[in-house]
């Protein structure tokens, strides 16, 4: 069995699984050799820098290869990757890049590659279709080792249309090898598949079906200037939750509501001037959605992709299992006005 109906095995939707793939194995195999003791004591940024700009390359070059009329909209360029300083970072991601293709690859090959993705949607809405990548999402996580996820999500007229997550320390819910995608296309659902295999065989998630409010898990951010956690926490007093929160780095949030680990993922703002950025929430918000779940932002309001990089028309994100959403706006509204 391979992607079965209503899901449609898509030139899109193969080329985005295999590019996550492809990012995925940089992404740990710079965590295997790079994230150490040392780096983690030193709180030494530069396996996660690597790992970013590799991962963003390899996407940016599969996309290229198939789509090579499509903007990318990813989080990174390599405007300081160029500068001379810095040319001992660019061989490392250079290495990376070509173990990863398996093929040598120059220094000016990664550097356009990563180029690649710093396109801007005109806040018009003007740019009709693109790509929005993360390369690393939850970069605080890579470094302790914990959740961090490669999203790609294709946006079309303002539309998330597909989304890919790759979470590679994400455990498998069937007890399975570690490392878990999500892939989801309007209309088609939402499949998990092992991360670190070639198939495409997937098994479709769907939300939990906990009704009741007080029943539900949450989830969070692990970092506190992502996320308002004393307000989360009067929201779930609020509701009458009592399980603590579930604090996980990254996009793998959307994934754990989405197969259910959790029913809600509150992301309440910490600053007032703060607009979220559309890669990390493009794909997470597809993959709850056909797995029959909804998301918003804190107010209620759908989410807006036509206004650049930025989610300027929302702040905030509320994405739940769509059975008591209304519930949830209606005490975060209580609790921050
Ligand atoms: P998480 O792993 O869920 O905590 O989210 C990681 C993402 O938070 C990063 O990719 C950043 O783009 C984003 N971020 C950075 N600063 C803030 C902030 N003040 N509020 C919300 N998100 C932020
Ligand atoms: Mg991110």
């Amino acid at each position: 069995m391979e992607i079965e109906p209503p899901m449609q095995p898509t030139k899109e939707l193969m080329a985005a699984i295999a590019a996550v793939r492809l990012a995925s194995t940089v992404t740990q195999t710079v965590q295997q050799s790079l994230v150490t003791a040392d780096t983690l004591q030193k709180k030494d940024k530069s396996p996660v820098t690597v790992a970013d700009y590799a991962s963003q390359a390899v996407v940016c070059k599969a996309l290229l290869d198939t789509f090579p009329n499509d903007p990318v909209v990813g989080e990174e360029d390599a405007k300081e990757l160029r500068e001379p300083g810095n040319a001992a970072l660019l061989d490392a991601v250079v290495k990376h890049v070509a173990a990863a293709k398996g093929a040598s690859t120059t220094r000016d090959q990664a550097l356009s590659w990563i180029d690649r993705g710093g396109a801007t949607p005109p806040a018009d809405g003007s740019m009709k279709r693109y790509w929005t990548l993360d390369p690393i999402d939850g970069t605080k996580g890579f470094l302790r080792a914990e959740q961090y996820a490669i999203a790609l999500a294709l946006i079309e007229d303002g539309r998330v249309v597909l989304g890919v997550l790759g979470c590679p320390n994400l455990p498998a819910s069937d007890g399975g090898d570690q490392g878990v995608l999500m892939a989801a296309v309007r209309g088609g659902g939402t499949v998990t598949m092992p991360l670190n295999s070639a198939t495409t065989q997937g098994t479709p998630v769907s939300v939990c079906d906990t009704a009741d409010p007080a029943k539900a898990r949450f989830c969070e951010s692990v970092e506190s200037g992502h996320s308002d956690q004393g307000g989360s926490a009067k929201i779930a007093e609020l509701l009458g939750i009592i399980a603590e929160p579930v604090r996980m780095d990254s996009q793998a949030k959307y994934a754990a509501v989405a197969r259910g680990d959790a029913s809600i993922y509150l992301r309440l703002p910490t600053r007032a001037d703060y607009r979220e950025k559309i890669w990390d929430h493009a794909a997470g918000a597809i993959v709850v959605e056909e797995a029959g779940g909804t998301v918003t932002d804190a107010f209620g309001k759908p989410l807006d992709f036509t206004h650049g990089r930025k989610l300027e028309q929302n702040r905030g994100i509320i994405a739940t299992n769509g059975k008591f959403h209304g519930q949830v706006v209606k005490a975060v509204a209580q609790v921050i006005g």
